[in-house]
């Protein structure tokens, strides 16, 4: 799910989806981004929850999210590379039982 904010209001009204505290704006920013004719700037905002405890929950629980996905993609890299030298010895196994007919 994207979160790239454009009316940060609408989600400060909504309380907290993990402990039901209000939320609060913790930083804006503007991002400029490439569009067809141009670029043009979006207003950011990283909003949090003002309940501490669960705030830290939170962040931790995307560091440790991002860490797996990082594994995640590492490993994939690693199935990627070891699949095309298994491909690779395959078509060699194949070419050395076709030259041996
Ligand atoms: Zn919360």
């Amino acid at each position: 799910m994207s979160r790239s904010i454009s009316s940060p209001n609408e989600y400060l009204d909504k309380p907290c989806e993990r402990c039901g505290s209000k939320k609060r704006i913790s930083r804006r920013w503007k991002e400029t981004v490439q569009t067809f004719n141009g670029t043009a700037t979006i207003d950011c905002s990283q909003i949090i929850c003002t309940n501490k405890v669960c705030q830290a929950e939170f962040d931790k629980n995307l560091l440790e999210e991002t860490e797996k996905r990082r594994a995640l993609k590492v490993k994939m890299d690693e199935n990627k590379a070891a699949r095309k030298a298994n491909s690779l010895l395959q078509a060699n196994k194949a070419r050395r039982s076709k030259s041996r007919i």
